[in-house]
């Protein structure tokens, strides 16, 4: 049949619509009318329906709490009512109904009845609960592999301890040693030791990095003055000068925070080039929702192809003969700037210099 006015090819467009449930209510609450849609969704046919109170659609729960009957009485008053919730279908399954229910008006602005659309939207609520488990997992697989990590460390220094412990005692009480030359074996061994202890410490910081941290307001210019004043030995001694300016106050775990401008600090004083004074600045602009700070350096640089390895743990580029270290100082920045809800990253040439740069939000909105 063809409509030839417009408002009966709405009103028949309405019947057809399937994704939302269309019908109208008495001031009871009693079902009017039903459209495919409502048929579709909530299983029932206008026949089985049509007159009986639309609270059958909520579960035995909703409704003894008076949940039908308090969204009427919302409708009434203001006009409009939403909610989102579960709602029973005829065969007794349940779906995710986002409901609003419109109060009908006559020429005298008194309500006569009700519009209610419902949609169905399981699928997307049953996404956010699936996703929202899977982090849970993530999160709890995070921690159990963070406490294996600190437990496996732990253990393993105790073996340590008792080795250096009896080289210590046998440089003690066998003296002859000294003349044999076994005194520059056990001193390998010692340092070896000493070396392992030291990764293996650094593993167990790696771990337990942020597991009391609060945040709180840093303000970064005086955090940079503490850092330059406690690093005054190592510029002094490398030559190297550290500038900073204009940075802000940030609201940010403040020892983790300062942990990381000392790491990228004290790199690009040890990788600078040798005969060349080392030149380290700090600075940060604001892009959109997030500080953007940057160290750059004037030093060796590193090749675009170790640009993301070097934030893993243990990765380093060059020998220990030629630069001191354990490789986890920049997993250590990775892990407090993931703690931020930032990233972190460097822009760099082969003997070019370096910038690392990493991004923390203005406002925090995430809870860890
Ligand atoms: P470590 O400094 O103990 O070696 P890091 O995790 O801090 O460990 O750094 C990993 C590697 O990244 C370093 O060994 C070095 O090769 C490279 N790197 C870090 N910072 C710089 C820098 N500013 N300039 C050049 N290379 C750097």
């Amino acid at each position: 049949m063809l409509y030839e006015d417009p408002q009966l090819r709405l009103l028949n467009t309405l019947d057809e619509i399937e994704d939302y449930a269309i019908i109208s209510l008495d001031l009871s609450g009693t079902i009017e009318s039903w459209n495919r849609g409502a048929e579709k969704i909530k299983g029932y046919t206008a026949h089985d329906i049509i007159g009986k109170n639309f609270s059958v659609f909520y579960t035995p729960g909703d409704q003894s709490d008076g949940l039908p009957a308090s969204l009427l009485s919302l409708a009434y008053k203001d006009g409009r009512a939403y909610h989102e919730g579960w709602r029973v279908r005829r065969d007794g399954t349940t779906f995710w109904g986002a409901v609003v229910i419109t109060a009908s008006h006559d020429s005298n602005g008194v309500v006569t009845g009700f519009c209610k659309i419902t949609r169905d939207l399981t699928e997307r609520i049953l996404n956010e609960q699936l996703i929202k488990d899977q982090l849970a997992e993530l999160k709890q697989k995070n921690r159990e592999l963070e406490q294996f990590v600190y437990i496996a460390s732990h253990d393993l220094q105790e073996p340590l301890l008792t080795i250096k412990d009896f080289m210590d005692l046998a440089k003690d009480e066998f003296p002859y040693v000294f003349e044999t030359g076994v005194e520059l074996y056990l001193n390998v061994i010692h340092q070896s030791a000493d070396r392992m202890s030291g990764l293996i410490r650094g593993l167990l910081d790696y771990s337990r990095l942020g597991s009391k941290a609060v945040r709180t307001e840093v303000d970064c210019m005086q955090l940079m003055e503490a850092i330059k004043e406690d690093m005054s030995a190592s510029l002094r001694n490398s030559g190297a000068s550290l500038t900073y300016e204009n940075l802000p106050v940030i609201t940010a775990f403040p020892l983790e925070i300062r942990q990381l401008f000392q790491n990228l600090i004290s790199n690009a004083i040890k990788f600078r080039k040798t005969g060349q004074q080392g030149i380290v600045n700090v600075s940060c602009k604001q892009e959109g929702e997030y500080w953007k700070f940057s160290v750059t350096d004037n030093g060796i640089g590193i090749a675009p192809a170790f640009h993301e390895r070097i934030f893993m743990i243990f990765q380093r580029l060059h020998p220990r003969s030629i630069y001191e270290g354990t490789g986890i100082g920049l997993a250590n920045c990775k892990k407090i700037v993931d703690m931020h809800s930032g990233i972190i990253g460097v822009t760099s040439e082969q003997g070019q210099g370096s910038t690392f740069y990493f991004t923390i939000p203005v406002k925090y909105s995430t809870s860890r």
